[in-house]
């Protein structure tokens, strides 16, 4: 069907004789509205299928200026190209059409000549933004595949994509072997929770990509301060870790939860925006599931323990280590 273009005016003669000139110009689906009503009408229902607007200044009601304003406006349809058509040469009225998104304009009598490289030009113009617009929202798509994708990957992998540890979705699988495991043959299984202190400031401070290495230097003394090789230091969550130790006792992972407080704060990575001290450091909460521990009977019970303990620690003042019910696991932990 070729271009569609929409003549707009109030003048059964200048309608007309557009009409013929872009007829002869080789444009062949040619629809007119003789008033900004019917503009609208015929925008609202075949809008998306126009692809230029040649529009009459001066109509009684609303006038061009006004329309194209409000076409602008429309979500559909503000970006069909539209040229102002008007008798004035004044410069005043092409200022306010410009002003209101007209792309361009001709002025009447029409020099047809004239015409026809102005409409070819808006619509070339029009052919490369709608080539772009494709392009971006295909470029969009793309992205959401890939986000998807990896997410999926995020999803399928046990490792941490920042610090490249176990991630809580290994973390989960972890645990629950060793829970097993522990109840089969009878042994502890220690968990510690601990979380960076005053990392928000530290973020503001000294702004994300430090961050980052932060939350790798801890995660390496971490890894350093444990030494069995069932042992799991994990990303638990943004600046959190959790480390599960098999076959530790209370007083065994007690120790090891404070050489991790102490070992981050020796290593005097500057902080100047803490409260809590001029170097990074770290609060953890202990927990042991031990044989005969009423508190501790499941997986979810054992971090709940730990994490209430972290945030005791967090409450206390920071930097330091605190467990739950001590009187109870210490007992036991003579025991075994
Ligand atoms: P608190 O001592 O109570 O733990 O205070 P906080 O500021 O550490 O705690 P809060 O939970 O309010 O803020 C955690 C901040 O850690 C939020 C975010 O700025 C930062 N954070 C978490 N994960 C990441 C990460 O992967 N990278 C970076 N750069 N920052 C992170
Ligand atoms: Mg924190
Ligand atoms: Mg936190």
């Amino acid at each position: 069907m070729g271009r569609k273009i929409l003549i707009v005016d109030d003048c059964i003669d200048s309608r007309m004789l557009l009409e013929r000139l872009l007829k002869k110009a080789g444009f062949a689906n040619i629809i007119m509205a003789d008033s900004a009503e019917r503009t609208f009408e015929i925008l609202h229902i075949e809008g998306k299928e126009v692809d230029l607007i040649l529009l009459d200044v001066i109509m009684p009601g609303m006038d061009g200026i006004e329309v194209c304003g409000q076409i602008k406006e429309i979500e559909d349809v503000k970006d069909i190209p539209v040229i102002m058509v008007t008798g004035l040469s004044n410069v005043k009225v092409l200022e306010q059409t410009f002003k209101a998104g007209a792309s361009d304009y001709v002025t009447k009598p029409f020099n047809t000549v004239e015409l026809h490289a102005r409409i070819g030009s808006v619509l070339r113009l029009k052919d490369e933004m709608d080539k772009r617009k494709q392009r971006e929202t295909e470029l969009v798509v793309a992205n959401e595949k890939l986000q998807e994708l990896n997410d999926v990957l995020e999803q399928l992998s046990s490792l941490d994509g920042l610090t490249g540890i176990p991630n809580r979705r290994r973390f989960d699988n972890h645990i629950e072997t060793e829970w097993k495991r522990a109840l089969r043959n009878q042994t502890n299984l220690s968990l510690i929770m601990l979380d960076i202190d005053k990392f928000k400031p530290y973020n503001d401070t000294y702004g994300h990509l430090e961050s980052d290495e932060c939350l790798k230097k801890v995660e390496k003394i971490l890894q350093n301060t444990v030494n069995r090789a069932t042992d799991l230091v994990a990303r638990y969550g943004g600046e959190e870790f959790a480390v599960v130790l098999p076959e530790t006792s209370f007083e065994g992972v007690v120790k090891i939860a404070e050489m991790m407080r102490r070992n981050v704060e020796i290593s005097q990575i500057p902080h100047t925006s803490s409260n809590v001290s001029d170097v990074v450091t770290i609060s953890l909460g202990v927990a042991t599931m031990f044989q005969g521990n009423e508190q501790i009977t499941s997986i979810d019970s054992l971090i709940d323990c730990a994490d209430k303990a972290l945030y005791e620690a967090k409450n206390s003042g920071r930097n330091q280590v605190k467990y739950m019910d001590s009187h109870k696991q210490r007992k036991c932990n003579h025991e075994i």
